[in-house]
């Protein structure tokens, strides 16, 4: 059985208890114009090019088949035509300083299960590995049998997920899944499937049927900037997460780290800066917004994205 992963990152400590391995799946099927993974979004391998690490040996020019790399004299630099890229990875599996990668790798469980278990000293009791993505449960069949060997050695294992997706995708993981973190991002219909295409009826719906089942979860809130950070939007949260209450809320700050893999992928970054002391003042106001209607809010640092 194979997944298609872009990253497996050790040693995280922000995607859920302790200390993780984080395998993140490529591929999902929400489109959020704020991501800061854009190289999670599509459902296959990509180039990324980065132009800073260039050394210019031009390998990449001579074994581009389609000429779709070319160096620029004038300029000192080499030029990536997109749109004559046939995407063979020629140019990556010769690139000496990782300025052209291939991103996305479909590798087999046994070879992710492996990368887990070699951490196991670190993990502890409280740690394990976290799923994440892109959307994890796109590759649920996959999960399960991962979390299902992972769960013999007793490693703790936990899912984030933006949660808009067939209920049949947690059942699938469910059993031997410790934890959900679970990504909440608007309380407004319209305006989640206009900036996402996620359906919030679904994400409720899946929210409300992990609620039975007791497993435990935690709702994260990515506080993005004019979008769900303001009174209005936050109102409409509480209004939608009302009988979600046991559930304990967790605020992420908004950062600008995805904005080189926008340029690496040709894409134009969709981010306006904002200055970091008026993002944390946005995370206190909401953080003290919720806990006067009485919810429970793990306070910390985090920010959205990060790993
Ligand atoms: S992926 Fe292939 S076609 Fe595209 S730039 Fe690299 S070598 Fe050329
Ligand atoms: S192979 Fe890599 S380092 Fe060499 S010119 Fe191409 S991008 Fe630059």
């Amino acid at each position: 059985m194979k997944a298609l992963i872009f990253n497996i990152q050790r040693f995280c400590i922000h995607d859920g208890p302790g200390i993780r391995t984080t395998i993140f799946f490529k591929g999902c099927n929400l489109n959020c114009w704020w991501c800061h993974n854009p190289e999670s979004k599509k459902s296959k391998p990509e180039l990324m090019f980065y132009p800073d690490k260039c050394i210019l040996c031009l390998s990449c020019v001579k074994n581009c088949p389609e000429s779709a790399l070319t160096f620029a004299e004038r300029e000192k630099k080499i030029l990536y035509d997109k749109k004559k890229c046939r995407e063979c990875f020629k140019c990556a599996c010769v690139c000496p300083s990782e300025a052209i990668v291939k991103c996305g790798v479909y590798m087999e469980l046994a070879e992710v299960y492996e990368k887990i278990i070699r951490d196991k000293d670190f993990y502890k009791s409280v740690g394990g590995v976290t799923a994440s993505g892109g959307e994890p449960l796109l590759y649920s069949e996959f999960i399960r049998e991962l979390f299902r060997k992972v769960k013999e050695e007793k490693i703790h294992t936990c899912i984030e997920t933006a949660g808009c997706i067939n209920w049949n995708s947690f059942e699938n993981v469910i059993e031997f899944t410790d934890l959900f973190l679970y990504d909440f991002k608007s309380g407004d219909e319209k305006k989640l499937k206009e900036a996402t295409g996620g359906d919030l009826n679904l994400i409720l719906e899946n929210l409300n049927n992990l609620k039975k089942s007791e497993k435990e979860t935690i709702v994260r809130i990515p506080l993005v900037p004019d979008y769900n950070d303001n009174e209005e939007e936050l109102e409409k949260i509480v209004d939608k997460l009302n009988s979600f209450k046991q559930l304990s809320i967790e605020f992420l700050k908004f950062n600008y780290l995805g904005k080189s893999k926008y340029k690496a992928l040709g894409l134009p970054s969709p981010f306006k800066i904002f200055e970091d002391n008026i993002l944390e003042e946005k995370v206190k106001f909401a953080t003290n917004f919720l806990k006067n209607k009485g919810f429970k809010i793990i306070e910390g640092d985090k920010q959205n994205g990060e790993t």
